[in-house]
């Protein structure tokens, strides 16, 4: 699973404006608050308040990485300190007229009419995606690329009060008028850590800087609202993500608005429906203000604590569901035979503790909570 990264989870929607951000940073929230495993309590507190910010010595990760560069928020919610920040360059061409035969090559290559041959080769640098190939394809070499800022990527770490860990942010903020926001969301998504959880934050709708953010995640959590023009975006992003080949889970925000027709989609296509959050004004009022409701709210942190569970769970039974399927396909050995050493892996960071919560009963009582709809992760790892 992505190499040595333990857990990425992507969240995106269909439309703006449903609550990606929300369940990004809560998320988070929730994951910074565990130390060793999912548990928060006075042992958290203990250990939260012998750390410093910035000393992450022997702590499993959390990052953010906010790929709406048209619009990132997460540094509203997570109020972090940026120490690093980067301009973001894509390279142009730049024609060298007296060598161009005019043999219109360029512009046949570019996917993106950036480069127009005529009796001068004409350059829409607003228009390139900066592939180089054009430059590549040139058969007079005359054609040599110039950098062109984008936009810039920063980055920086915060902590809540009471948290043990660190939350690591980068976002990418595109510079105001530009049209091409997939390679700075690239660059963004790019640096994700090599362990640990990733929580990326995806530009709504379904475009190419979207996909670009989503793709490779173990995850995808799809969030919507329970209203038709909600059930249409949730259709065009849960096609969009399962084109990539990517799992992907919903989760109902604003619940109580509409009717039931995110249930029935949901059940008709075989997607865990994860959870509902409620309308709740209170939670608007907070989010308005810029706080994190698990950070205020038991009840938020309880039920976003929940979700990340399931997330994990989730990931955790697909990552065997390809393993067994993976396994069946290759083996030739006798029934049952040993797991590969290392199989059980890695997307368990904190896992130990989640088998016995997850047989919890109080765990499907909790406002906002819903079970998953595929076998729990116990059955697969007995
Ligand atoms: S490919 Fe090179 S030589 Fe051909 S038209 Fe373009 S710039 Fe000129
Ligand atoms: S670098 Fe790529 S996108 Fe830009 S003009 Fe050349 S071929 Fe087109």
């Amino acid at each position: 699973m992505n190499g040595g990264i333990e857990v990425q989870i992507s969240i995106a929607s269909g439309k703006g404006g449903t609550g990606k951000t929300t369940v990004a940073v809560n998320l988070a929230a929730v994951a910074a608050r565990r130390s060793t495993g999912p548990a928060s309590g006075p042992r958290v507190q203990d250990a939260a308040a012998d750390r410093r910010p910035g000393d992450t010595t022997g702590e499993t990760k959390i990052q953010i990485l906010d790929c709406d560069v048209e619009e990132p928020n997460c540094h509203i919610y997570l109020r972090p300190e940026l120490t690093q920040s980067v301009d973001v360059e894509i390279p142009v061409p730049q024609v060298d007229e007296s060598r161009c035969t005019r043999c219109g090559l360029c512009g046949e290559v570019c996917a993106f009419h950036a480069i127009l041959p005529g009796k001068r080769v004409l350059v829409f640098p607003e228009l390139c995606h900066g592939c180089g190939a054009c430059a590549h394809l040139c058969p007079e070499k005359c054609i040599r690329e110039t950098p062109r800022k984008v936009g810039v990527l920063e980055s920086g770490s915060a902590r809540f009060p009471g948290s043990y860990r660190d939350i690591a942010l980068v976002h990418g903020i595109l510079n105001p008028g530009e049209a091409l926001a997939a390679p700075l969301a690239k660059r963004v998504r790019g640096e994700a850590g090599p362990d640990g959880l990733v929580i990326i934050d995806s530009p709504p709708g379904t475009s190419c800087t979207m996909m670009a953010s989503v793709k490779a995640s173990d995850l995808c959590l799809l969030v919507t609202e329970p209203t038709p023009f909600g059930l249409n975006d949730l259709r065009l992003a849960y096609d969009a993500v399962k084109k990539l080949g990517i799992p992907s889970a919903v989760i109902v925000n604003r619940a109580g608005i509409g009717d039931g027709r995110i249930t029935r989609f949901c059940e008709s296509n075989d997607i865990p429906l994860l959870a509902e959050i409620p309308l709740d004004r209170e939670m608007a009022r907070l989010s308005a203000a810029g706080y994190v409701a698990a950070e205020v709210l038991p009840t938020y942190r309880s039920l976003f604590s929940e979700i990340l569970d399931s997330v994990v769970d989730l990931v955790l039974e697909k990552s065997k569901g390809s393993e067994s399927s993976v396994r069946s396909e290759e083996s030739e050995g006798p029934e049952g035979s040993e797991e590969p050493e290392g199989s059980e892996r890695s997307v368990r960071p904190e896992g130990s503790e989640r088998s016995q919560r997850s047989g919890s009963p109080e765990r499907s009582e909790r406002p906002g909570r819903k079970e998953t709809q595929t076998p729990r992760k116990e059955a697969l790892e007995q």
